[in-house]
């Protein structure tokens, strides 16, 4: 039985980070029992175009969301390696870090998941970590293809992530938070005001910083 309760990484870009990111980091960390939570900015994401807002940016924008919470940490590494960042090279690292028998949960989005056979050597993410996986509003789970097969082998109750230090696959239902970083881009590139779905300490960064300014 590993010793230290598990830890949480929660990737991803984070452009910017929101309430639907924190409120859900937050529910993992209580209903699961994680000792802590990493979020891990994403420097040059594989999957997706660059974001045009530096990854210096959006790691700060974390870290001001994130100030005055014990329990979460921004893991800057992804921004100090050069080349993309592969989730799989940050877990070997962290592995190596924590040792053998800690537990360590990668947690995604449900639309994340659909996406993973995509991954590089995404077959290896499970020798490394558990997944755990948000679902949310408006996704089902596919009933057939590669991620059905990965949750029928996996899929675990959450029992496990104390238990063993990776292998298995579990979904948490959180309550809904229909926000989305594209729709805060998107009101902010209109001239209309985000506030509410993220911080205010992010919000007076992105004003000091002139970023997702409106178009003219
Ligand atoms: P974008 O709209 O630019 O795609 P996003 O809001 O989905 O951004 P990301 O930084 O891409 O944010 O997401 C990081 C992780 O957080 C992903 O695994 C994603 O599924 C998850 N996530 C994003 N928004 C929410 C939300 N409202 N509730 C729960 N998880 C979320």
């Amino acid at each position: 039985m590993p010793a230290k309760p598990p830890i949480g990484i929660f990737g991803g870009t984070f452009n910017p980070i929101h309430f639907g990111h924190l409120r859900s980091a937050l529910e993992l960390v209580e209903a699961l029992s994680l000792s802590e939570l990493r979020f891990m900015p994403a420097a040059e994401p594989p999957h997706r175009a660059s974001p045009e807002v530096s990854a210096a940016d959006r790691a700060t924008m974390v870290e001001r969301a994130i100030a005055g919470e014990p329990r979460f940490r921004c893991d800057r590494r992804e921004l100090e390696r050069h080349g993309p960042s592969y989730t799989v090279a940050s877990l070997e690292e962290l592995r190596g870090e924590l040792g053998r028998e800690r537990g360590i949960c990668l947690i995604m989005g449900c639309d994340a998941l659909l996406g993973l056979p995509q991954w590089h050597r995404w077959e290896a993410l499970l020798d490394l970590a558990h997944l755990v996986i948000i679902a949310r509003p408006g996704w089902v789970f596919p009933e057939e293809g590669v991620v059905a097969e990965l949750l029928e082998e996996h899929g675990s109750s959450s029992d496990a992530l104390h238990t063993m230090p990776a292998g298995k696959i579990v979904t948490q239902t959180l309550r809904p938070q229909d926000i989305s970083a594209t729709n805060i881009r998107a009101l902010l590139q209109s001239g209309l005001s985000a506030r509410y779905l993220l911080p205010e300490s992010v919000l007076a960064y992105i004003a000091e910083r002139g970023l997702y300014a409106k178009q003219e």
